[in-house]
């Protein structure tokens, strides 16, 4: 896309406008003529296209986020000084208002229409015989591309101006979704195609949400209480629908284009010859064109190719159900023309499915640590994706009935990337009428206690404490929280079901003899186990608080409650009121404690922990920590870019031990943001929300205020060589 030579200019241009706008704001650029600022507003376009490009095309940036940011705020505040000067191809155009109504019908250049399916290599020597009879030639050079799997999108450039962003639609009709497709990066709004002597051009790609962005956004979602995406393809598909451009804009969609369908004056065959040319020109114009491009003598290759594709997809950052063959040369494609429903020009191998259809033999539940029934479905075995599934998550009992699921029934399996395989849903059409009701237990299924469900939770609990399920999910994430090694799941099963232990008081009046009497058990296993055992008891109060297990009460949480009261007792005396006004503590999580210590069992367990020398209450070093000034409290302090001195642990570590609350995002409710080298868009969203900033030296002279009294803060400024 650019020469050598033209980027060494860019480059050149990125580093005297930088200069150039420094300090500059709106009222500067008021001061332009309406010919300066339009000269200078082409400048920044340019050189934030040509990064835009470095980044979301090349993956290959060659500026910090933060300069990007400048040239882009520059560019904002000039055309906002000038309004007049504003094109439709400039970067900050990108994002439209929201809408209401329907996306508009568009007619596609021409048919955007679906690809054979082949599944071996004999599907493709078959294929590949019927094209070189068709051709009545023995020599077909093919090219190999990835099918990815997104959603496939039409684009139109007219003058070298992107006019049209279109869904697929029925094929012959789309729907208008410009709006939504200029919002993703890696689509230029202006693409020198006059350079090409096409005028027109009709081309076709896919958008795609990347694997990584659907698994954070997923989580997201989840978090938000919102049904997740069942894979990459349905929320890039869905996010293309929105109607509003600016959340569109935040779901890091991605584009890769892969066939010029129309263009004119320069036309497909008689100018354009071979697909591979297709692709050089689009990439020339600076497009994302597919990683994988291959052109092959004979169909051999091409199996090679693809077997070789399907062996790496994990790896690919897409999700890609397969690849696609074409024959190289363009002119053969009128030749050999379409069938009814796909070219014969190209096909798609299929990559073995990560689906499969199997039997439901029958549902189990498994209780979790604070007592939650999952649903897992017991399968015949079947290979999915190549790993043979014999059991699958049916999350929950609403999910079953949504999907009206059923014991005999023959399921779809899925298995998306790492995750674990779940159930998709039931084939109807293969049910017998002796199919069973998927019941959920009345009674706990490992001890018989009758079943709760709470009314703003979708999962049935077993109530009982002392449920041998719970307690050993609960012994094994209390050897994890108190790090004891030597605790983890094998040995809690032995210890468990050997009797040695019936619940995690037990620990702590262990005995070395009946230890060494167990099968693989010796004098140094024992001895090592006791010893981690006891060093748990000089654990500080709030990973005490956390191994407790209570519901919603996590580290974070535990922290908190280790701040506020002296030992458990004055914990447990705590009013629901007094708990719920707690920062950071809500409504639910007050509930959940107060409930916590209702319950006979856990006073016990606790009375008989603390009778063993394992005391609820705040170490040493946590009084000392207490007794400290803490001139930050109740502020919210931001780090954003890298700090010469520190890293960001330490600085978070200093924050808190200053009384100051380290977070992640910069709101209204940000005291102050200390801003290191390279940051990122938290500067930029300081700035527009005028919240106040401190360069890193500024934060460390803040700090030697307060070593005085602060002898911890005092010993790592001194390691550090900054007192
Ligand atoms: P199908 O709809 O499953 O028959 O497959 C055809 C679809 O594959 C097209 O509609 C495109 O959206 C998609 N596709 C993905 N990658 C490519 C590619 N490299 N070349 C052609 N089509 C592709
Ligand atoms: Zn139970």
């Amino acid at each position: 896309m650019y020469a050598v030579a033209e980027e060494r200019e860019l480059q050149k241009l990125t580093d005297e406008l930088l200069k150039l706008i420094e300090g500059k704001t709106e009222e500067d650029w008021k001061k332009l003529s309406r010919k300066e600022a339009e000269e200078l507003a082409e400048k920044l376009r340019r050189v934030i296209r040509y990064h835009d490009y470095k980044y979301y095309v090349q993956a290959n940036p060659v500026i910090s986020d933060y300069q990007y940011d400048k040239l882009f705020h520059a560019l904002e505040a000039l055309e906002k000084a000038h309004p007049e000067i504003i094109t439709p191809d400039s970067p900050t155009q990108r994002i439209s208002p929201a809408f209401t109504g329907e996306f508009e019908k568009v007619k596609h250049y021409a048919e955007m229409t679906s690809l054979e399916n082949t599944y071996s290599a004999e599907d493709l020597r078959e294929w590949d015989r019927k094209v070189r009879e068709l051709l009545g030639t023995n020599q077909v050079e093919y090219i190999v591309e990835p099918k990815f799997d997104g959603a496939s999108v039409e684009l139109v450039y007219e003058k070298d101006l992107l006019v049209r962003g279109a869904t697929r639609g029925d094929g012959i009709y789309g729907e208008d979704i410009t709006m939504n497709v200029k919002t993703i990066k890696s689509i230029p709004l202006r693409a020198p195609f006059s350079k090409h002597g096409i005028d027109l051009i009709s081309i076709r790609g896919e958008v795609i949400m990347p694997k990584s962005v659907f698994q954070k956004l997923n989580e997201e979602r989840e978090k938000q209480g919102l049904p997740p995406f069942a894979n990459p393809r349905n929320a890039a598909a869905g996010t293309l629908r929105l109607k509003n451009p600016a959340e569109v804009a935040k779901r890091g969609l991605d584009c890769y284009v892969y066939q010029i369908f129309y263009s004119e004056p320069k036309k497909l065959c008689d100018d354009i010859k071979t697909q591979k040319e297709a692709l050089k020109l689009l990439s020339d114009c600076g497009f994302k064109t597919p990683h994988i491009q291959k052109v092959c003598r004979n169909i051999e290759e091409v199996i090679e190719t693809v077997l070789k594709a399907q062996e790496e997809r994990e790896s690919w950052d897409f999700e890609a159900d397969g690849m696609v063959i074409k024959v190289n040369d363009i002119c053969a494609w009128e030749k050999l023309g379409e069938t009814l429903h796909h070219p014969r020009w190209a096909v798609a191998y299929k990559f073995p499915a990560k689906q499969a259809v199997t039997k439901l033999i029958d549902v189990v539940w498994q209780v979790g640590r604070t007592g939650a029934l999952t649903p897992v479905a017991i399968l015949e075995p079947v290979e999915v994706g190549g790993v043979i599934v014999s059991r699958a998550t049916l999350f929950n009992p609403d999910f079953i009935r949504m999907k009206d699921i059923r014991i005999g029934d023959y399921v779809i399996v899925e298995r998306a990337g790492e995750t674990i395989p779940y159930i998709v849903g039931p084939i109807v059409e293969r049910r017998t009428g002796n199919e069973k009701q998927i019941e959920v237990p009345t009674h706990c299924p490992v001890c018989g206690a009758p079943i709760v469900k709470e009314l703003d939770e979708a999962v049935p609990r077993c109530p009982n404490i002392n449920c041998p399920a719970q307690l050993k999910e609960h012994m094994i994430y209390w050897g994890k929280v108190l790090d004891i090694k030597g605790l983890g799941e094998a040995t809690v099963n032995q210890l468990m079901r050997k009797g040695v232990v019936k619940s995690i008081a037990d620990l702590y009046y262990l005995d070395k003899k009946e230890l060494i009497k167990l099968p693989g058990w010796g004098v140094k296993k024992a001895e090592n186990l006791l010893t981690q055992i006891e060093k748990s008891k000089s654990a500080p109060f709030w990973k005490k608080l956390t191994a407790l297990g209570i519901r919603h009460v996590g580290e974070k949480t535990a922290q908190l409650l280790a701040k506020k009261f002296r030992n458990i007792q004055e914990l447990m005396n705590a009013g629901f009121e007094e708990l719920a006004s707690i920062p950071g503590i809500g409504l639910i999580t007050a509930t959940s404690i107060k409930n916590f210590f209702k319950a006979e069992q856990n006073l016990e367990m606790i009375k008989k922990l603390e009778e063993a020398g394992f005391k609820f209450e705040r170490t040493e070093e946590e009084e000392r920590e207490q007794e400290l000034p803490k001139p930050l409290a109740g502020q919210n302090i931001v780090f954003t870019g890298e700090l010469d001195h520190f890293t960001r642990k330490e600085v978070q570590h200093i924050v808190e031990l200053l009384g100051g609350n380290p977070t992640n995002s910069v709101t209204r409710k940000t005291s102050f943001v200390v801003v290191g080298k390279n940051p990122g868009s938290k500067y930029t969203r300081a700035q527009k929300l005028g919240i106040k900033m401190l360069n890193e030296q500024e934060f460390i002279e803040m700090l030697k205020e307060f070593v005085k009294e602060n002898p911890e803060v005092r010993k790592i400024l001194e390691e550090k060589g900054l007192l």
